[in-house]
């Protein structure tokens, strides 16, 4: 799946395409779609913004409509040039919006739902603007607050909770918990205020980092001196402990290790030196 990094990377792509131009044609495979399409044609008005809210993202329409499409394990979304050709077949095509120089795709974009203002402001599944740890109005203080009423669960899980925290996915998790030094299983309650500020601050550094201009692709937390022995197929070489069981820990030698948590079952690494326990 992918994580709010790449979400507001793609976001910032379309936006680049898409804004303030008028739209030539839209067309989709959805038929709920189409219909709102029907009623209030998208082709005439312009793209006001396109914005990430956690995993999804968010196509704010002049007409006052809003497409929201997540993307899941499998979709996404491309812009070609007139004329250019895809990368996909036209079958894994879902939704398409052209303007006078691009057309953007949404290839096999599984969710797929067109909003008015209030329906869009109602939706549950849908983070609110200022709990996104990518946007400019992203209220740490509140999320600190979030995170606390968490209680019980463990760190790493309330981190992962898009209600939460929105924009921090599973490979930031666990990175999130070994930068801030703290254990992935300790139950936020168990946690002094200061670590939980600490949590957030580090997971909106560490994400906020992966979605500058010249980032890479993949997720970068870790920028070791010596990159001769890391390897691109290597999926923890940027990471400190992503990716990295058995391995030894960057800061203190002990094996990473890897468990799978929650009630999603997803894998967490971490540190058992680095990342103690409260009260061990
Ligand atoms: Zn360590």
């Amino acid at each position: 799946m992918p994580e709010g990094d790449t979400i507001f990377r793609t976001a910032r792509s379309l936006g680049r395409a898409l804004t303030g131009k008028p739209i030539t044609a839209f067309r989709s495979t959805y038929p709920l779609l189409t219909r709102c399409n029907d009623d209030a044609p998208l082709v005439g008005q312009t793209v006001v913004n396109v914005e990430s809210r956690g995993k999804w993202l968010l196509i704010h329409f002049s007409g006052g409509a809003t497409l929201a499409t997540h993307m899941l394990m499998s979709g996404s979304w491309h812009i070609y040039r007139h004329g250019q050709p895809w990368q996909q077949p036209r079958a894994n095509l879902r939704i398409a919006i052209e303007n006078v120089e691009f057309v953007a795709v949404g290839f096999r974009v599984p969710v797929a739902e067109m909003h008015s203002a209030q329906s869009l402001a109602r939706h549950k599944k849908i983070p609110r603007l200022e709990n996104d740890v990518l946007s400019p109005s992203f209220d740490a203080e509140a999320a600190v607050q979030r995170l606390t009423a968490c209680g019980k669960e463990a760190i790493a899980d309330a981190l992962l909770d898009q209600r939460v925290l929105a924009g921090v996915g599973n490979v930031f998790k666990s990175e999130t918990c070994f930068v801030a030094g703290i254990h992935p299983f300790a139950p936020v309650a168990s946690l002094t205020r200061e670590q939980v500020q600490t949590a957030v601050a580090t997971a909106q550094k560490l994400v906020a980092a992966n979605v500058l201009e010249d980032s890479p692709d993949q997720i970068v937390t870790y920028r070791g001196v010596d990159r001769r022995t890391t390897h691109d197929s290597d999926p923890g070489a940027n990471l400190w402990v992503y990716g990295r069981e058995g391995q030894p820990c960057r800061r203190c030698g002990e094996p990473i290790q890897r468990q799978l948590q929650g009630t999603n079952a997803r894998v967490t690494f971490w540190c058992p030196r680095c990342q103690t326990m409260p009260g061990d």
